[in-house]
Order: C-alpha cells, then sequence, then structure tokens
C-alpha cells in the first residue's frame, strides 16, 4: 500500500490568492455590471521591452537552422547568460561572484522550494512575518514548521519574526537560535526595506550561529533609495552565510516566460556528520543536474538581453512606471485618509487597515464598496492583521481610478 506525504495535510485550507479570486467571483456573479480594478496579485502588465523580443526572435530562428539548433542545455543555464549575471549584478558593482556560483533557473519561487532538498528538513526555520508564502508552504510540506496552532495562526516550530509598524518594519534578532533564515529584500508583501546596518546585524547574527540566510531580492531592481543593500554580498562575510535568489519576472516583466538565478557563493560549507566537508554550491549544483533540464535557450536569450544597454534602458522605464503608480497609491491612500507604509523601493504599498476592521473584512468592504481588490495581510501571516497589500503592477489609467474611487 502506497503512502502519501502527509505533511501536506498540515497546509491551511486554501492558498491566499485562491480564497481571493473565489471571493470576486462570487462578487461578481451577483454584480455583473461593476468594474472591478485589481490590485492584489503581484503580477506584472506591461509587455515585454523591444529589445528583450527582438532577441527572443533571434534564438527562434537559430532553433531552425541545424548549425544553431539547440537540444539540452547545461542544466544550472549557458555561460554566456551566468556570465552575464556575474558581470553586470555582480562585478560591475564590486561584488565578487563568479559565473559557476550563479544557477539559472524558471523561477525564484521554485528554487525558494528546491533549496530546501539540499538542506533537509532537520533546521530550525525563521521567517519574518507576514511573509511571501511560499517559504513557510515548502518548510510545512517537508515537516519541517510541525503542527499549525489555529488559535495563533502559527506553526509549532517555525520562528516567527514580527515586522510591523510598531518596530519600523526592522526585524528584531531572534531570541532563540535559529539555522534557516528566510529574508526578503525590498520586502513582499510590507514593501519595506532594511539598510545596510540593519542588514548587517543578521549576517553578524548567521556568523556567530552557523545558520545560513536565505535571501530574496526579487524586487531589487525597485530600490530608489540610497545605502539599501541590493544584494547580501555587499554586507562583509555574507558569501559565508548566505544563498541569494533573484528573479527576472519583476525585473523585466518575466513572470510568463519564467527565469531566474540563484547565487550559491564556493564559501558555503558545512561538515557532515562523518565529519567531511561540504560545499553547498556542489550540492545545488547535483541538484540541478539531477532535478532540471535547464531553462530553455530561448529564454535565456531573452534573459541575457535584459543585459544590453538598451534592454537596460527600456525595463528602467517599465520600473519607472510602477514606481510612479506606487507612488499615486501612497499618495491617493494618504489623501483618502490611510496610513501607509512601503512603495518607495518597492512595488508594494502596505496599508493600515482601519480600527476595528480585520484585514479580510477590510478586503470585503473595499470590494464591494469600490469594486477595489486587494490582499488581506492576515494572508501573509498573523501579524499582517490589520494590514492591506496593494500592488503597483497594474495599468496607470486603473492605479488613478482606485484612487479616485478611495478618495470618495
Ligand atoms: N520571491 C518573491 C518575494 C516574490 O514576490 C515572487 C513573486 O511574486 C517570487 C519570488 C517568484 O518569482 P518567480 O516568478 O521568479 O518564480
Amino acid at each position: 500500500m502506497y503512502k502519501i506525504n502527509e505533511n501536506y495535510l498540515e497546509l491551511q485550507d486554501s492558498y491566499l490568492f485562491s480564497t481571493i479570486a473565489k471571493k470576486l467571483e462570487e462578487y461578481k456573479s451577483k454584480n455583473p455590471d461593476k468594474e472591478i480594478i485589481k490590485m492584489g496579485i503581484g503580477d506584472v502588465t506591461r509587455p515585454i521591452v523591444p529589445c528583450i523580443i527582438e532577441a527572443m526572435h533571434k534564438a527562434v530562428d537559430e532553433m531552425q537552422d541545424g548549425a544553431t539548433f539547440r537540444g539540452y542545455g547545461p542544466e544550472q543555464g549557458y555561460e554566456f547568460l551566468r556570465e552575464k549575471i556575474s558581470k553586470c549584478d555582480y562585478k560591475d558593482r564590486n561584488i565578487d561572484i563568479n559565473p559557476d556560483e550563479i544557477f539559472v533557473s524558471d523561477g525564484a519561487k521554485c528554487d525558494v522550494a528546491n533549496i530546501l532538498d539540499i538542506l533537509g528538513n532537520e533546521n530550525k526555520v525563521a521567517i519574518t512575518d507576514p511573509v511571501y508564502p511560499v517559504y513557510l508552504d515548502t518548510n510545512v510540506m517537508i515537516g519541517a514548521a510541525g503542527k499549525y496552532n489555529k488559535e495563533t495562526g502559527m506553526y509549532e516550530n517555525i520562528v516567527y519574526v514580527p515586522i510591523k509598524a510598531e518596530n519600523n518594519f526592522v526585524p528584531e534578532l531572534p531570541k532563540k537560535k535559529v539555522d534557516l533564515i528566510y529574508l526578503c529584500l525590498p520586502n513582499n508583501p510590507t514593501g519595506t526595506v532594511l539598510n545596510k546596518e540593519e542588514l548587517k546585524k543578521w549576517v553578524d547574527y548567521a556568523r556567530e550561529n552557523q545558520a545560513l540566510i536565505l535571501f530574496d531580492s526579487a524586487y531589487e531592481k525597485y530600490i530608489t533609495e540610497k545605502n539599501i543593500p541590493h544584494s547580501i554580498y555587499e554586507i562583509e562575510g555574507a558569501k559565508e552565510v548566505s544563498i541569494e535568489f533573484r528573479s527576472f519576472s519583476k525585473t523585466a516583466g518575466f513572470t510568463g516566460i519564467r527565469c531566474a538565478y540563484t547565487v550559491v557563493p564556493k564559501e558555503l560549507k558545512r561538515k557532515s556528520s562523518n565529519g567531511d566537508e561540504v560545499y553547498l554550491n556542489k550540492l545545488w549544483s547535483r541538484r540541478m543536474s539531477t532535478k532540471f533540464n535547464g531553462v530553455s535557450y530561448i529564454t535565456q536569450r531573452a534573459a541575457e538581453a535584459v543585459y544590453l544597454s538598451e534592454g537596460q534602458k527600456q525595463i528602467k522605464q517599465n520600473i519607472d512606471y510602477y514606481m510612479e503608480n506606487a507612488r499615486i497609491i501612497r499618495e491617493g491612500s494618504n489623501k483618502a485618509g490611510f496610513t501607509t507604509y512601503g512603495g518607495v523601493n518597492a512595488p508594494y504599498i502596505w496599508l493600515k487597515v482601519p480600527e476595528g476592521l480585520t484585514s479580510w473584512e477590510f478586503f470585503d468592504k473595499l470590494l464591494t464598496e469600490k469594486q477595489i481588490v486587494g490582499t488581506p495581510g492576515v494572508g501573509f501571516g498573523p501579524s499582517g492583521e490589520g494590514y492591506f497589500r496593494l500592488t503597483a503592477f497594474g495599468t496607470r489609467e486603473n492605479t488613478i481610478k482606485a484612487m479616485e474611487r478611495m478618495s470618495m
């Protein structure tokens, strides 16, 4: 008799966004004439820029010629892309990351999930609260999170590190010793960031406690302020204690094309139980070779075009477009009487829900009274209660319209 992975039964009922979709469908079926503005899911709306489309067309053409056709590629990514990433995202910023420390994949979501393959389920895990739900759920799936407590909304084995207005969205170092630390900066969902000094405390903690930081910088390109680290490796000593995840999804609109990368520095090593030194870079490379067949050639050529000077200019225009939306949302919400956070170094605005309402009650109110869909903060963790996430990824027209409705 076969068995199933019963850890899955500990997952909380429905994934946040499917609950939102269900509520939205219900409302739409009862109010077919109402025009709804979606500011919930963090998907982009701007099309792929011409420079990248051109590179993809060229790569497609190469596929029809026997001399340039490509079959299986290297599972870790083509050298041409790994070199570009190493140079443009790291070396040009004085960070010494080499191509063989970079692993190209089809998504940061998959990578932050799959990394647990090489880490196992015996680590004490810390997550900031609220948090991008994938970190938590993937730990639940491998049995590292323990039982769910309905009253607290927390898993018994997870160390929750609150980030909220009371601590200025700066997470405090855990009082209990932890092994794995997920940090997402700029943060989804709060849109807030840490400066170098604040991030350094975490790197120092990891070094002192032999912990590993899993650093998700999917929104790095949205940083507008100085002294905000784009990469954790800007912090001294971070290469010995951190893995960094990046994605072309929000940087270049690749949510449908799919391309991302993970940096596993050669410095990362651990003693196995028999005393041998084990390098995480080697383990991750082995994992990729065994379980992954690489990102398509066409996609990697598309990602390469991101680094052309024309590509950089064009994607910046889209990022600026979203950040202008963010400004409109921030200022519009403030004018309507709401307190907001984030939205300066990230395309997310974290709005304080009016006193007396839960974040789901505010969701219902905004949907039924203003026909605006956002994401209830509690869906990202218990400390998200009392907050609400709005995204800046919509069209300019809808963003302006939504803020007009908010102020009415
Ligand atoms: N990490 C964070 C913090 C995200 O918000 C997202 C997407 O919303 C991802 C990773 C997923 O990135 P990808 O599209 O590369 O899987």
